[in-house]
Order: structure tokens, then C-alpha cells, then sequence
């Protein structure tokens, strides 16, 4: 599936603005009010838009921000990896090519710094880390860059598995369900029903 002009003005829209109404986003691109409302529900059900938050400078509330850069063997990256996720203070973590972490670490005090610290330096399973704190931000935009004829990729409702090609849809109690092939709908479908039955999700 592609983005197509209409949702690339849509999602250019609403990810400089989550706020705007349908009839905001319909008034500024000559679309409809009804059109924007079903490809705004379309790419909500298909995670292409995940929410709508406000974005929060942390340095306005006297909040400061860290970058960490850790390296450890490569079998020890999704352990350390998880580990770090779940810090509250950690708030994005990406694993990096060379066995490498990067997280963003967000400190509500000084205190917090030496906490964490602390924290890291218990991990047994980290070789090196590096902290650095900014100093301030420059720039700052969400991370997709919205183009038209860009792919969307759905992972199949059923297997998981990106759908590559045109989706299988199936429409249920209102709602579009994506699938990669006929033989996904099928289980799917099941599933679907004996849930819907109050059977158990687990295949
Ligand atoms: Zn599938």
C-alpha cells in the first residue's frame, strides 16, 4: 500500500498539529470533511498514526537531557537493551551497528544523574558507556518525513509478517482487518470468531 496525496497532506498536517479537527485539516487542503475523517480512521487502524500527544520541551521544566552510549558483546544487546527500556528516566533507546546502545536519558535533578549512574554501573554486562549532557537542542522534528508514494507496511493481523503487496481486507464489526494472503484471512477469521465467542486468543 502507498501513502497517496491525500494522506501525506493528512499526516503533514496533523504531526505539526495533533489538534487540528477534521474540518480544520478539510478547510486548509480543499478535501472533504468526511474524506478526512475515514483516512484519518484508516491510518489509525493501521498504526500508521500510533497517537496524539502533546510534545513537552523537558528543558522548560528545568529537566535536563543526556545522551548514553554504551557497547557490549552482541549477545548481551537485547538484555542490556531491555534493561534500559525500562528506566523511566530512559526514553529512547536504539540499538546501534558495533554492538553499540544509544539511549536518551531524560534527568528530572542532578540527584537522578548520580542514581542512575549508579545504576549502570551495577550492569555487569557492559563494557564501556559514554554520557553526555546537552547543552541545548537545536532541532527537533518527529522522526518520519511524510512523502507521497511512500509504502505503508502493515504487519499481517494473522502471521505478523509485513504485507509486501496489496493487503487481503476483511471487514468486521466495522472495522478493516489486513491480512498478507487468503489462507491468513482464513485463520484469522477463526480466531476471530471463537474470540469474538469468548474462547481463548491463543492458537
Ligand atoms: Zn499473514
Amino acid at each position: 500500500m502507498e501513502i497517496d496525496e491525500i494522506d501525506a497532506k493528512i499526516l503533514l498536517m496533523l504531526q505539526s498539529n495533533g489538534r487540528l479537527s477534521f474540518r480544520d485539516i478539510a478547510k486548509n487542503t480543499g478535501i472533504s470533511t468526511p474524506t478526512v475523517s475515514a483516512r484519518v480512521k484508516g491510518l489509525e487502524e493501521r498504526g500508521v498514526i500510533r497517537g496524539y500527544s502533546a510534545d513537552i520541551n523537558p528543558q522548560t521544566i528545568n529537566e535536563t537531557i543526556s545522551i548514553v552510549t554504551l557497547q557490549c558483546r552482541p549477545k548481551d544487546l537485547e538484555s542490556v537493551s531491555t534493561l534500559l527500556s525500562e528506566q523511566e528516566n530512559v526514553r529512547e533507546v536504539m540499538v546501534l551497528s558495533g554492538s553499540k546502545i544509544s539511549a536518551r536519558l531524560v534527568l528530572e535533578s542532578e540527584g537522578k544523574l548520580d542514581a542512575f549512574l549508579g545504576w549502570l554501573e551495577s550492569l555487569e554486562n557492559i563494557d564501556n558507556y559514554d554520557i553526555e549532557r546537552a547543552i541545548r537542542t537545536i532541532k527537533k522534528e518527529p522522526d518520519a518525513i511524510i512523502t507521497e508514494g511512500i509504502q505503508i507496511v502493515i504487519p499481517c493481523y494473522e502471521c505478523r509478517k509485513p504485507i509486501m503487496d496489496n493487503p487481503v481486507t476483511e471487514k468486521m464489526d466495522g472495522r478493516v482487518h489486513y491480512l498478507c494472503c487468503g489462507s491468513c484471512l482464513k485463520l484469522y477469521k477463526d480466531r476471530y470468531q471463537r474470540l469474538k465467542k469468548g474462547a481463548s486468543i491463543s492458537k
